[in-house]
């Protein structure tokens, strides 16, 4: 199987559509993770080829939270170990050179924060983190571990004794800060569009509004997606590929180092 190259004037063609947009937003799933060594859940090499999409969804937790916790924690370590690839960073710098305004990802790996983004809306949740389900607080998934380590199966609350449960959303959970997403891409003239293949909602939704307000989509991602019909440009090589040629490109034509 050969690697696709970036097309080179949908790279310039995407770099124009960043440097004119007065408000741009990132949109990111799994697919700008791959590089990281994390799967890509729906993938052709996916994790829900080899489990069943049924043990992360809430029913099942609710029904079997110490059966869930053991997959958990043995899925953790390889997530754990995960660090930031150069299209997370290159999103990073995008934001500090004030091109890109937000991140709005499905990842719940935390790799975007990692590399340096600070505005990132998670609508998905995180796996740096669980809650108690019956009183609402928050634990860092490193104190949790130690839980379970220590024999806690499933973790509990110190507070109420309450069952923690990973703060990313299973199935069957509704997504999180959706209005301020939405908010966000109705107020944006652009969308970079990295590693999704748009067939989730109502995360996919993000680059409809874009479109529906006028504004430009661009779509990085190795395969065809499901909205490539709103597509203004489509980019279809590694998103770590093609995020060094986007911000390079980027760089010199505003004169930056
Ligand atoms: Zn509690």
């Amino acid at each position: 199987m050969s690697e696709k190259q970036c097309n080179t004037e949908d790279i310039k063609k995407a770099a124009d559509i960043l440097i004119n947009a007065h408000h741009a937003i990132a949109f990111t799933g799994a697919g700008i993770s791959t590089e990281s060594g994390i799967p890509d859940f729906r993938g052709p090499q996916g994790l829900w080829k080899q489990y069943s999409p049924e043990l992360a969804s809430i029913d099942y937790f609710l029904q079997h939270p110490k059966e869930f916790w053991l997959f958990y924690r043995m899925r953790m370590s390889t997530l754990f170990a995960a660090k930031p690839n150069r299209a997370h960073y290159a999103v990073a710098e995008l934001e500090k050179m004030g091109i890109i305004k937000a991140v709005i990802t499905q990842n719940v790996d935390g790799l975007h924060q990692a590399a340096g983004s600070s505005n990132v809306i998670e609508l998905h949740g995180t796996m740096r983190r669980a809650v108690c389900l019956a009183c609402g607080r928050t634990y860092p998934m490193d104190v949790v571990i130690k839980k379970i380590d220590s024999g806690q199966i499933p973790p509990l609350c110190d507070e109420c004794g309450g069952i923690l449960k990973p703060d990313t959303v299973l199935f069957g959970e509704p997504v999180k800060d959706f209005d301020r997403a939405r908010e966000l891409a109705l107020m944006s003239d652009a969308v970079l569009v990295i590693g999704s293949s748009l067939s989730v909602y109502p995360a996919a939704y993000v680059p409809i509004f874009v479109k529906e307000m006028g504004g430009k989509v661009i779509i990085i991602n190795m395969e065809p997606t499901e909205l490539d019909y709103i597509a203004d440009v489509i980019i279809q090589c590694k998103a770590g590929d093609a995020m060094t040629l986007l911000l390079k490109e980027i760089k010199d034509r505003l004169g930056i180092q």
